[in-house]
């Protein structure tokens, strides 16, 4: 859904656009329709948000751009959205900053959307990983377990950090809130972030004994198997996203995983768009009398009538034995096509007799 969303038109700038540019479009909009504001509009405001977290980050841009695509299993790319587990955001203290414009929105929202700024929001590491896939799976679309060495989430305190059972009692940094606030002086005046409270994880309490598998820490390094889903016709190189599968951490959000696919060639097949393409070698006599001829597939072999008089080059259409046209097999049933291109091979040497015969079709002009 947010991945076909045109990010650049979103924001009502040219894909060429300088980040400077891309900056001041998002602040004339998030003026516009900041939620808080008469006349704004909250879904809106989250559109160009989600817009600008992508092109405002040189590394999700250069993806966006390059891959048009990224398949992502959740939330829109780079947008860890709002009200999640990372710091809440207190827009109140910013309406006068917004009011004034010029607020540099980048140096808290680089944060405050899972970025890579000052970490005042803890999120764990991306993973990347490299999938190779046989053709067929990469046609029809497969799901795929993978076993990954990554700091996950702790199987037995479930992040809590406390051994099961014990008695937990109030935090006292946080009062048991989970959250502090953390005040930071700007030229616009004093800034108020809520971020989770990092004694007891955001939780509010603190338990009687820690959980002896992560040492209390609710997360721990170890491996984890990932469930991949490859949406059908999926090229090489297109990559696929997992938000939160990446490496978790304690009292943040977990990173993504990205997969980049690589696809294992079939020398039978060649793939054009939702059809599917092969070579058929016939001899020049089945050329010219037509034959059946047995032809693989995807789906198994199948027999085909090559017609009298066919010439070389020309295609045969198998109906629906091509690329499915939804993201797997059974979302809609319907299926590209098979083109089978025909190959006429001549032989090298010619008996005698065949030589005969050759001449003597020659004089009946063919
Ligand atoms: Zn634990
Ligand atoms: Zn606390």
């Amino acid at each position: 859904m947010a991945a076909k969303r045109d990010y650049y038109e979103i924001l009502g700038v040219q894909k060429s656009a300088s980040k400077d540019e891309i900056k001041k479009a998002f602040y004339k909009l998030a003026h516009k329709y900041h939620p808080d504001k008469a006349g704004g509009d909250g879904e809106k405001f989250k559109e160009i948000s989600e817009a600008y977290s992508v092109l405002s980050d040189d590394k999700k841009r250069g993806e966006y751009d390059s891959y048009g695509r990224v398949f992502s299993d959740g939330a829109g790319p780079g947008f860890s959205g709002f009200g999640g587990q990372g710091a809440q955001f207190d827009f109140s203290q910013f309406q006068d900053a917004f009011a004034q414009g010029g607020f540099d929105f980048g140096d808290v929202f680089g944060d405050f959307f899972g970025g890579r700024g000052g970490g005042r929001v803890q999120r764990g590491r991306d993973v990347s990983i490299d999938l190779e896939l046989p053709f067929k799976d990469a046609i029809f679309g497969t799901k795929r377990r993978v076993l990954l060495a990554k700091v996950s989430e702790c199987e037995v305190c479930h992040g809590s950090g406390a051994k099961p059972g014990v008695k937990l009692d109030t935090c006292k940094k946080c009062n048991g809130s989970g959250k502090v606030h953390e005040t930071t002086n700007s030229i616009f005046g004093a800034i108020t972030m809520v971020q989770p409270c990092r004694a007891c994880r955001g939780t509010g309490k603190i338990p009687e004994e820690k959980c002896s598998t992560c040492r209390g820490e609710g997360v721990y390094r170890k491996q984890e198997e990932v469930e991949i889903t490859i949406p059908a016709g999926i090229e090489g190189g297109e990559m696929i996203r997992l938000s939160g599968a990446g490496e978790a951490v304690a009292g943040g959000v977990a990173g993504d995983l990205y997969v980049k696919v690589h696809v294992i060639s079939d020398p039978r097949f060649k793939k054009d768009g939702a059809n599917l393409v092969t070579e058929l070698s016939i001899k020049l006599s089945d050329a010219l009398l037509g034959h059946d001829y047995t032809v693989s597939t995807l789906d198994g072999d199948i027999t085909v009538s090559v017609p009298a008089g066919i010439s070389h080059g020309e295609l045969l259409r198998v109906k629906g034995r091509g690329v499915p046209l939804g993201k797997s097999l059974s979302s809609s049933g319907k299926r590209g096509d098979l083109f089978v291109r025909i190959k006429i091979t001549l032989p090298q040497k010619l008996s005698r007799e065949a030589k005969k015969l050759i001449e003597k079709l020659k004089e009946e002009g063919i």
